[in-house]
């Protein structure tokens, strides 16, 4: 992925007819966890009604308490890939925490007739799952999303993602979701946003940031804009090329993460915004 600095390979892909570079802009806006199938509806309907035509929908979640809501796994797969198909949303960011995943979503996807595509997610409690970074590079069919380990370094994720393309898959795209710190920080996480240069020049990876799991509340600052719209300006700015963003139709019937999501009415504000930061570059 370009550790060296003297490697000039070009940098990016393009995947179901979306281009990711490091030259280019995507947003991902969507649901943290599937829940219900009218919450994936009205979510697909109203990015495909904004001219959206990725998301993210987690249908296997990785939680802290056994006893949270897992998410709905492959039973959850047929009608969100049917729905995103209906809505032309050609790629879905998608979590997978076991390499077993990657069987079922690809056979639910040929099953369908590949209504639409998906990244393959790995989350930051799986940054250095080795095992599971292997396996997903081993694979072809599916770009993936590489969170930033929220514990360790920034040169250490940065190898995890070297697992990848070590084993075939160098259609990685790098996510910025903030470290743990127990520095006093009124976000859930620190905000890393400024590592997203850092990153373009160390690597070749076309950088993402997620907003919603960085600052872990749609609390606003007293202008009256939410934090996370605050933080993803900072990140677009600094030269992002993917956001990741919790939005929900009802953020207090989420089953994972409600108190982060933004609401489904501040959405046309919100890709105004990014397309005004994203103008700065
Ligand atoms: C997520 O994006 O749904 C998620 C769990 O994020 P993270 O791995 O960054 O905590």
């Amino acid at each position: 992925l370009g550790r060296h600095r003297d490697d000039q390979r070009q940098s990016g892909f393009t995947y179901n007819g979306v281009e990711f570079s490091q030259n280019n802009l995507n947003l991902f806006a969507g649901l943290c966890a599937v829940d219900t199938q009218e919450h994936v509806e009205i979510m697909m309907r109203e990015l495909s009604a904004q001219g959206q035509h990725c998301t993210r929908m987690g249908a296997y979640k990785p939680r802290t308490n056994p006893y949270s809501f897992q998410g709905h796994g492959k039973s959850c797969l047929p009608w969100v890939f049917e729905t995103a198909g209906k809505h032309d949303i050609r790629v879905i960011a998608m979590e997978i925490t076991h390499e077993s995943h990657i069987e079922e979503i690809d056979e639910c996807l040929e099953k369908l007739g590949r209504p639409t595509g998906v990244m393959l997610q790995v989350g930051t409690r799986n940054t250095q799952n080795f095992e599971l970074l292997k396996a997903i590079g081993r694979q072809k069919t599916y770009p993936v999303l590489l969170k930033r380990g929220f514990g360790i370094t920034l040169n250490e994720s940065l190898n995890a993602a070297e697992y990848l393309a070590s084993e075939g898959n160098a259609n990685v795209v790098f996510c910025l979701r903030g470290m743990k710190t127990d520095a006093g920080s009124p976000h859930r996480n620190m905000v890393d946003f400024a590592h997203v240069p850092t990153v373009k020049r160390l690597t070749r990876m076309p950088v993402c940031i997620d907003p919603s799991h960085s600052v872990g509340s749609r609390d606003a600052a007293p202008d009256g804009i939410p934090d996370v719209m605050h933080a993803t300006a900072q990140g677009v700015v600094a030269g992002a090329n993917m956001v990741l963003v919790d939005f929900h139709p009802r953020p207090e019937k989420a089953l994972v993460d409600g108190p982060q999501a933004l609401l489904m009415e501040e959405l046309p504000a919100y890709l105004e915004d990014v397309n005004q930061c994203h103008q700065l570059w």
